[in-house]
């Protein structure tokens, strides 16, 4: 037995855990147990990977094959997307979509169907994919993509893990000249000035904004939108990178040596950090060149920054709502968050694009994505939270939560039911994957 969670250390379980190389021995596995499921890199928030039976798929990480022309890639769902930058950016290809960490899996990102700040251009990660093989709960291996074997396809991208374990999946990743990215920063000064700065960066490949969740009255929603296009080599001209455009200088990584005790953020250590944060950006435009990790991955530069939140861990609230309910909703519920005075400094906003998929979270419309301490005022927060997505026609996203009910669940996912039928057809009846989260939220009973 092991303590195991995911990256909110809420909840922490006791865990069987089994890791496997090859198809075959995961066939075997798959044998001798009653209900699994599969462990990626524990970047999820909650309980999704969580089960007293977990498959660790971090061993059956090889690259199997790429294409030079194309730019196609073969590999084992157990890579990190860690892995391809390492040794694609120098070769000049880059990931189609890539989250705020590179810390999670090929399976996890498909799972979940993960999306980043390109979403509005590229979709989420599922999109991309051209084909995968899956085991089934009987060890049989099943090819699907969005031709073949389509209906099971649906049910495996954004879902969680439940269909099958992903063995191997085959994407184009994306040309680049550069491992530089060209930033725009604009500081806004409340809500309605960032949704407008979203509008006016359609046309831009990246964009998000880092929003301040405690601040009120006509500073509600001062934000920091950041958006960015891949640089093209002659864009480093005047650069100290020119001569390598493709390489970068090792970074500094710095860590969170232990967990905080649970008294050390509060109030007015949040407010000091965004306060601080807010007015670093001064007002304007302003643009400079830097490479692909601060620009994407800066929380990765901290080694085990979840241990911040101290022994009770947090969870992470995101939720997205139609762009036509937009304003106005995204006003109401972030009124709501300021006045309770609970959200902390992580805080992220982003206009998705259209997304048409079974399961998965993305819809055309605001995402709104915060950290929270685990309380129990927090956790009375996000049921009223709950009643204002739905009521607004949103919905949670799976990979951050911990607490969803079924009904809510079953409320705001459109194919919720249609997707519980499908996954107890595929487990004939009895099934073999399964999360605490999705008992919880009325999946698999
Ligand atoms: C700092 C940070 C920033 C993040 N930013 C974003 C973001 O911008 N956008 C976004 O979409 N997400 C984001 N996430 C969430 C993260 O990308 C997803 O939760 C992702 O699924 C984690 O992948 P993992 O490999 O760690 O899988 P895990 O967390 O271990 O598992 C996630 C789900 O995938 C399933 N799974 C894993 N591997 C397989 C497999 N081989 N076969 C079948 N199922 C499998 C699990 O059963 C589980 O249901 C962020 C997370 C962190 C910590």
């Amino acid at each position: 037995m092991r303590k195991m969670s995911d990256w909110g250390n809420y909840p922490v379980i006791d865990a069987e855990v089994f890791g496997f190389e090859t198809p075959e021995e995961l066939k075997t596995r798959l044998g001798s147990l009653d209900k699994v499921i599969a462990y990626g890199n524990g970047r999820s928030y909650g309980d999704a990977s969580l089960q007293e039976n977990m498959l660790l798929t971090r061993r059956f990480n090889k690259l199997l094959s790429f294409d030079e022309t194309t730019g196609e890639l073969c590999c084992q769902a157990g890579v990190m997307l860690s892995e391809i930058l390492e040794v694609f950016v120098p070769r000049g290809w880059f990931l189609p979509v890539t989250p705020g960490t590179k810390l999670i899996t090929v399976g996890g990102a498909i799972a979940a169907d993960v999306h980043g700040k390109n979403h509005h251009k590229e979709g989420a990660f599922g999109q991309h994919i051209i084909s995968m093989d899956v085991m089934r709960n009987d060890g049989s291996i099943v090819t699907c993509s969005p031709l073949e074997n389509a209906d099971f396809f649906n049910l495996t991208v954004g879902g969680m893990g439940l269909a099958g374990v992903i063995l191997h999946a085959t994407f184009r990743l994306h040309p680049i000249e550069t491992a530089y990215i060209r930033e725009e920063t604009i500081r806004a000064a409340n809500l309605a000035e960032i949704m407008d700065c979203f509008e006016a960066s359609d046309d831009w490949t990246y964009s998000v904004a880092w929003i301040d969740c405690l601040a009120k009255g006509d500073a509600m929603g001062r934000s920091i939108m950041m958006r960015g296009e891949h640089a093209r080599a002659a864009e480093l001209v005047q650069h100290f990178r020119k001569g390598a455009p493709l390489n970068l200088k090792p970074g500094l990584k710095l860590g969170v040596p232990v967990t905080f005790p649970n008294f050390a953020l509060n109030k007015l250590t949040m407010n000091a950090f965004n306060f601080a944060y807010y007015n670093k950006c001064r007002p304007g435009t302003h643009t400079r060149v830097c490479d692909y990790n601060s620009f994407f991955y800066p929380l990765d530069a901290i080694a085990n920054w979840n241990r911040i939140y101290g022994t009770r861990g947090f969870t992470q609230y995101q939720f997205v709502i139609p762009k036509a309910a937009g304003r106005e909703g995204m006003g109401t519920i972030l009124s709501r968050i300021t006045e309770s005075g609970l959200g902390s400094f992580l805080a992220v906003l982003k206009l998705f694009g259209e997304q048409q998929s079974f399961m998965s979270f993305p819809m055309a419309g605001y995402t709104l994505a915060l950290d929270f301490p685990i309380s129990l005022k927090a956790l009375e927060l996000f049921k009223e939270l709950d009643a204002m997505v739905a009521d607004f026609g949103g919905r949670l996203y799976l990979a951050k939560d911990s607490r969803m009910d079924a009904e809510m669940f079953s409320k705001t996912y459109p194919n919720a039911d249609e997707f519980k039928q499908a996954i107890t057809m595929l487990n004939e009846g009895a099934p073999k994957f399964e999360s605490l989260q999705s008992k919880r939220i009325g999946i698999t009973e």
